[in-house]
């Protein structure tokens, strides 16, 4: 029987990839992306997946790889999609190409069309051009002032390949004389003008900022005035065979060129942001082009890093942004995954906040973005809705919460946002409704792309102190509690811990429940949460924590009372350290009144 997953679209066989690494002179590949010291007729390199000093990744001649540092290995495709963020279809074209070997038929995938690879060259040479430009243009030319207006320096021009479009209506259309004029119409770099039935170029008089894509080719560009007057402020390449909107992100190519795979991506909204960053020793910002940040761009930073900060302006503009970024962020986040938040004060965004403060100061406000649970209740809530004081304002954000925390699809995530929404109005919100399962998002990526955590096996990020994992961290205590009944008894031996915990965190849960069964001697779980049957919100959670699979695991007393109350002397420093952020108790009290 024929294998059905022939047939599947971006299926390339096994066969075809094992010829097509056969093929490959491994070390020269890979020598394309790091540098590769060879040792007789062995291949090193400096590791790019860790922290490493010494070459321990050994590169074998088919491209595959080992790390003698931190034991990741994998085929060359692994390699390109680790390191450069391809998709698995995207890391065989790019072998293949280099190679020279053409895709099989059943691949659906026949490489670009010659249409598509005209269009790149076009491109390229277009570059060029606004490059050369750039280059010649008098220090006295509009540009040059612009730039130095801008601080930009000549590395970071070279890093960018950043150009000049100049004031005039043919340079592109009488440079490119020989290429079909169809042809750089549908590449964005003329326009037609059906009723004057004439052509021009798109650019004119414009800054002009190269699009270049994963693989290293210029798709499009941004082109921004020099004259804050003059309207639009950026153009950019619409819609076009070789580029697909909302898909790209300004920066990225650059930001992976680097030798290691970043900690973090910044996501920020201008060209300028990203460049300006990159000069003051921020290399890792990209931007979302012209367009509101989607899941496919969230997809793409998470296959090249664990932890995506998002970056907005402090105005109206930036929190609606914002707010907007939340959406697609929960429907995207998986387990290991971290977004998280920042403002900038009202009056400054990125550039002009790092050329004004420096590295440190930026990178501490970096430091300091909020979880995106953190950021959940606050992004949610309108400036108008902020103290909740109407039905219709609570009304309004429960049905937003509701309609969010649906598509949630991890759920640990889902869990901590009902939990945060339930502490706004213990009374009202249908947990039930909360709780249902995520819906599936709409815009999951086609079949023939791998998902990205299937890609994945770094370790997650540690992110301590922050309320995400505080809470994690809460839950686990208390509950290790609930499932131990046999410990119950012998907690008295342990007086002095309770009361620095009643002490140093009165309202907190885990106080809660060990008071309770200090006063009351319950020896069972059920009489222990009846006891809290006054207060609705709070049975519920200790009702959603309780996992009755937990308890027949703990039947060592002294190991399990050991690992307890280890775990709140822990917990207790933490908070006499003041290094707790009373977030949670706040909000509680704040739920209270
Ligand atoms: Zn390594």
């Amino acid at each position: 029987m024929a294998d059905p997953s022939q047939n599947r679209p971006g299926y390339f066989g096994r066969e075809f990839l094992t010829q097509l690494v056969q093929r490959l002179d491994g070390p020269a590949f890979i020598g394309r992306f790091i540098q590769v010291i060879t040792r007789g007729d062995r291949h090193y390199a400096v590791c790019p997946f860790h922290k490493d000093s010494k070459p321990s990744l050994l590169i074998r001649t088919d491209g595959s790889f080992h790390c003698f540092g931190c034991h990741k290995s994998g085929s060359v495709f692994n390699f390109l999609m680790e390191r450069n963020a391809l998709t698995f279809p995207e890391a065989v074209t790019e072998v293949a190409q280099f190679t020279g070997t053409p895709l099989p038929q059943s691949s659906g995938r026949t490489g670009p069309t010659k249409e598509q690879l005209a269009m790149y060259e076009a491109l390229k040479d277009c570059a060029k051009f606004f490059k050369e430009q750039l280059d010649q243009a008098t220090s006295n030319s509009p540009v040059k002032r612009y730039l130095a207006m801008r601080e930009v320096d000549p590395d970071t021009l070279e890093k960018y390949q950043i150009g000049y479009a100049p004031n005039t209506w043919t340079s592109i259309k009488d440079r490119n004389k020989q290429v079909s004029e169809q042809l750089l119409i549908d590449a964005d770099l003329l326009v037609h003008n059906r009723d004057k039935n004439s052509v021009y170029d798109r650019y004119r008089h414009r800054l002009m900022f190269p699009i270049r894509d994963r693989q290293g080719r210029v798709v499009g560009f941004g082109g921004r005035v020099l004259d804050d007057a003059v309207e639009p402020k950026y153009l950019n390449t619409k819609q076009t065979k070789v580029f697909t909107k909302g898909r790209e992100l300004y920066g990225l190519y650059e930001t992976l060129q680097q030798p290691k795979r970043p900690e973090r991506l910044l996501l920020v909204e201008g060209y300028m942001d990203v460049v300006a960053l990159s000069q003051h020793g921020i290399p890792y910002a990209v931007a979302a082009l012209g367009t509101a940040s989607n899941a496919n761009h969230f997809q793409t930073m998470f296959w090249s890093t664990n932890e995506v900060v998002c970056c907005f302006d402090g105005d109206d503009a930036g929190r609606l942004a914002a707010r907007r970024a939340l959406e697609v962020a929960l429907s995207v986040i998986k387990e290991e995954k971290t977004v998280r938040f920042m403002f900038l004060p009202s009056d400054e965004d990125p550039d002009s906040f790092v050329r004004k403060h420096g590295k440190e100061a930026f990178e501490r406000e970096v430091e300091s973005a909020q979880h995106v649970a953190d950021y959940f209740v606050s992004g949610l809530v309108d400036n108008r809705d902020r103290s909740f004081e109407s039905i219709e304002a609570k009304a309004r954000f429960v049905d937003r919460a509701i309609n969010l925390i649906q598509k949630v699809s991890q759920p640990t995530m889902r869990k901590i946002l009902t939990q945060e929404v339930a502490q706004c109005f213990p009374e009202q919100v249908n947990m039930q409704a909360l709780l249902q399962p995520a819906a599936v998002a709409d815009d999951e990526p086609p079949p023939d792309e791998p998902s990205y955590e299937e890609m994945e096996d770094f370790e997650p990020v540690s992110r301590a102190g922050n309320q995400y994992e505080q809470e994690i961290n809460t839950r686990r205590r208390v509950s290790q509690l609930l499932c131990a009944p046999n410990i119950w008894p012998r907690l008295n031996e342990h007086r002095e811990l309770l009361e620095r915990l009643v002490h140093s965190a009165p309202d907190h849960p885990l106080t809660r429940v060990w008071l309770a069964i200090d006063r009351h001697h319950f020896t069972d779980i059920h009489g222990l949460i009846a006891s809290f049957q006054e207060d609705a919100w709070f049975t519920h959670y200790l009702n959603d924590i309780y996992d009755p699979q937990l308890a027949p695991a703990m039947i060592d007393v002294d190991t399990t009372l050991g690992q307890f109350t280890e775990s709140v002397q822990t917990f207790i420093t933490t908070l006499e350290k003041k290094v707790h952020s009373e977030i949670w108790l706040n909000q509680f009290r704040a739920a209270q009144k």
